[in-house]
């Protein structure tokens, strides 16, 4: 597999390794938070699944993008998804 260059990478790609922080969709807020679902949570994965904005309250899925109302979570199969 090719390296890509920074040029080609998605901003998920850049965010994904540290290159830019990822910020609040709604208020545009760096103080978030990367959750991870534990057991025996039925999305849990081994890594983090939402964005939870410390300022806003809002949640947004990983994978989806989507802002997520207070009875959903992301699922991780949406990992699979593809820009
Ligand atoms: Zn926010």
């Amino acid at each position: 597999m090719k390296n890509k260059t920074y040029a080609e990478c998605s901003d998920k790609e850049k965010v994904q390794v540290g290159a830019i922080k990822e910020t609040c969709r709604s208020c545009g807020s760096g103080n978030i938070v990367f959750v991870q679902y534990s057991y025996p949570h039925p999305e849990r994965h081994d890594g983090w699944s939402e964005v939870l904005c410390v300022g806003c309250k809002k949640r947004f899925g990983r994978w989806s993008g989507r802002e997520l109302g207070e009875n959903e979570s992301e699922p991780k199969a949406n990992k699979y998804l593809v820009n």
